[in-house]
């Protein structure tokens, strides 16, 4: 497949593709076990991390205290390596940059605000097979991230699946597996030049 008119937007996972939300997350379950009596494993927790919050948190957990917790510290979001170039180079490409997350809206927009990264449309609270329409709806050419789900996603919107190995499983069923989001700019050029080579 390669970009035309009807496919000019480049779709990214949020959570461990583009940020590390990790020190966030962690920082709430902390907060839910010592300061509200869960009785949590967080080591296992964020050894698992990446799961829909719903697979994730166990049973009983308050999950909607967790996302209050999760906002209230959400400036100790990062960047992960490679995440302004990747944009960026989407962007120079001509790609509108769309981000398609499991995370709610709110929280969402104020990690990529405080980590200072612009993008075109935020597509969230779509995780798995959720994020196929969102993909079609905003005519999604690639769609990149770190779980398997997001690769079954993209392959199911008829995008190309790029695999990043940022997250905590590895993002089996991808058509590109880059490994790290930093190698994407170069990939990008080489789709590029691949596609106005004379056929
Ligand atoms: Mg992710």
């Amino acid at each position: 497949m390669t970009p035309t008119a009807d496919r000019a937007a480049v779709g990214f996972d949020l959570d461990m593709t583009l940020v590390d939300s990790r020190p966030v997350s962690r920082r709430a379950l902390e907060c839910l076990v010592e300061e509200h009596g869960h009785d949590l494993d967080v080591e296992m927790l964020m050894a698992a991390y990446g799961l829909p919050l719903s697979q994730w948190l166990a049973p009983g957990t308050d999950s909607e205290l967790f996302r209050a917790l999760q906002q209230q510290d959400v400036s100790d979001v990062v960047a992960m390596p490679g995440a302004f170039t990747a944009v960026d180079a989407a962007r120079q490409a001509g790609h509108r940059v769309v981000v398609v997350t499991a995370a709610p809206s709110a929280l969402a927009a104020t990690m990529l605000q405080a980590v200072g990264l612009r993008v075109d449309v935020l597509r969230a609270d779509v995780w798995a097979a959720g994020k196929v329409q969102p993909l079609r709806d905003e005519r999604c050419w690639a769609f990149i991230g770190d779980h398997a789900d997001d690769m079954q996603a993209a392959r199911d919107a008829g995008t190309i699946a790029i695999g990043v190995s940022s997250g905590t499983s590895p993002p089996y069923g991808a058509d590109v597996d880059l490994g790290s989001l930093e190698r994407f700019p170069a990939w990008l050029i080489s789709q590029e030049a691949a596609n106005a080579r004379p056929t």
